[in-house]
């Protein structure tokens, strides 16, 4: 255990969460044995090793998959209020330990003890979610256009539904998907990401616990693990109806196609390269307080942090400056300790591309305003602390128009109105969130209006970053067109069938055909 570690009580979290030293990254909820390869997982935090989960391998998968089928077909004859009352006894759960699984995602993935904490909240608002949502999987009642007959539609369980998540929230986007997949009468696989195991362990090994204490069968709640090659053995079996996808727009290219291939269904969260809208009516303070914390939480690490404000020409240099002089106030390290603002990004890679775009933004012709650079010396050892970095930039500069997942924010100038700052902003291929800060109506209905966002989540004086798990949350173009979460996603998880009943004594056919027999 190395000092933070032990400082932090990381040791204890991880003895609450019942992890080991080797852990078994392959569950079907019963005891398993895997000749898997070693994953070792090490904190960006302080570089040490956290431990070791075995991967996935090819015979394993087999019978993860041929578990979950059985267990799916005596699972969805539950009904489904007694499914959400079994997601209500795992939120029991998850409320009795978000302290060491918060504790375990920040040290894990480097986001501050707050916000891991924050994820584990989440968890526990999806599964309050899906537990009344497990009392409302209503379907509609249509007048059939034939006399004696009824009409209405009803859905029903799709089967084993396949999560592949990102290492940037290790646990609320199994969540987000699960709880509602496990009401909706499906057993669920998850891969997780390779780069935070130690969390999706932690996970299952709350739900395998509670399932198997109310009698659920065996493989409704299953995990795999390891890098894409095991993803792939999920996106190419035909036994998974639908693939729920959380990273980045390439590996979701990669997987709309295998999956279309065998005509599967998607459900595909990707890359965002999200921007805030500065408008002349703005509130300075709040527009400062929303791109500080859009731009620099999690690390620039959000597939909704802020990537881009753009600021029109009357208060650009007074926006600057109030943004620039923010910037010297944060606070970098430690990621537990509560003083701090800013943690580590996940891994070296990530540096590297993180310095990448600050050389290119420059070779590009931008300049640079608040310097980046990677941090040295005691506290800093994992060698992934990065300065959050601000530079002045043109929207069609390559380097904008991509998503950079490290604290770089873009700032550039608009004239005219916010027609003019529409076209900037939907001129990149994501669309996942927006926002625009004014206090001016024309202006936040013409950003809300047909011809204003092109995204998926778009706000009026509030940042780009974070989403409540009531709404449906998701984006257009590159970001995939998923939507997950709360208002009518559940649906995703579901097939729908159109039932017609004959309640007379009669056949009439169809346009006005006559067969008498
Ligand atoms: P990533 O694409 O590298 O990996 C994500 C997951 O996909 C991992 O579990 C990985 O093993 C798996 N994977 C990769 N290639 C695969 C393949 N060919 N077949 C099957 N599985 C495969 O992403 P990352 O670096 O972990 O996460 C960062 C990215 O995720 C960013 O682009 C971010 O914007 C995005 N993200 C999006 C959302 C959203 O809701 N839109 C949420 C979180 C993260």
């Amino acid at each position: 255990m190395s000092q933070i570690a032990k400082e932090f009580g990381i040791d204890k979290a991880l003895k609450e969460l019942g992890l080991k030293d080797i852990n078994n990254g392959t569950s079907t909820g019963k005891d398993f044995f895997s000749n898997g390869e070693i994953i070792e997982s090490y904190s960006p935090v302080d570089g040490a090793l956290i431990g070791k989960v075995k991967a996935t391998t090819k015979e394993d998968f087999e019978k993860v998959i041929s578990t979950a089928s059985e267990g799916f077909k005596e699972w969805r004859t539950l009904p489904a209020p007694q499914r959400g009352e079994v997601v209500r006894k795992f939120n029991d759960e998850l409320r009795r330990l978000k302290e060491p699984l918060g504790k375990l995602v920040s040290y894990e993935m480097g986001k501050s003890y707050q916000e891991g904490l924050g994820e584990v909240q989440e968890m526990i608002d999806i599964c309050d979610f899906a537990v009344g949502l497990s009392r409302q999987l209503h379907g509609l009642t249509m007048h059939s256009e034939r006399p004696g007959h009824r009409m209405y539609e009803q859905y029903h369980p799709l089967g084993v539904v396949g999560v592949i998540s990102a290492f940037n929230f290790p646990v609320a986007v199994w969540s987000w998907n699960t709880a509602l997949a496990w009401v909706c009468g499906d057993a669920c696989i998850w891969k997780g990401s390779e780069k935070t195991p130690l969390t999706s362990v932690a996970c299952q090994n709350i739900a395998a616990r509670v399932f198997s204490e109310n009698g659920v069968p065996e493989g409704i709640s299953c995990l795999i693990t390891g890098d894409h090659t095991v993803g792939e053995m999920m996106t190419k079996d035909e036994r998974v109806p639908l693939i729920s996808a959380t990273g980045s727009t390439r590996m979701g290219k990669i997987v709309a196609k295998e999956v279309a291939g065998r005509l599967g269904k998607t459900l595909l969260e990707l890359g965002g390269n999200n921007a805030i809208i500065v408008t002349p009516d703005a509130n300075i303070k709040n527009t400062v307080i929303g791109a500080v914390f859009g731009a620099v939480g999690t690390c620039g690490q959000r597939c909704t942090s802020t990537r881009r404000l753009i600021v029109h020409e009357d208060i650009y240099d007074k926006v600057k400056d109030a943004v620039v002089k923010a910037y010297g106030q944060l606070r970098i390290g430690n990621p537990l300790d509560e003083n701090n603002h800013v943690g580590p990004l996940i891994d070296k890679d990530s540096v590297k591309n993180y310095l990448n775009a600050l050389k290119k933004v420059e070779e590009e012709g931008g300049k640079v305003l608040v310097e980046g650079g990677v941090l040295e010396g005691e506290g800093y050892e994992s060698g992934c602390y990065v300065k959050p970095a601000i530079a002045e930039a043109e929207n069609h500069f390559e380097i904008v128009q991509h998503e950079t997942f490290a604290p770089v924010l873009y700032i550039m100038k608009y004239k005219g109105d916010v027609t003019d700052a529409l076209k900037l902003q939907n001129g990149v291929r994501q669309g996942l969130s927006s926002a625009i800060m004014t206090n001016n109506l024309r202006e936040a209905e013409r950003f809300l209006s047909v011809e204003g966002s092109d995204c998926g989540i778009s706000n009026v004086n509030i940042g780009t970053s974070g989403a409540e798990i009531g709404g449906a949350f998701g984006g257009e173009k590159d970001t995939g067109g998923g939507r997950e979460s709360g208002s009518d996603a559940w649906k995703v998880y579901m097939r729908r069938q159109t039932n017609t009943i004959n309640y007379t004594t009669e056949l009439p056919l169809a346009q006005g055909i006559k067969f008498d027999l």
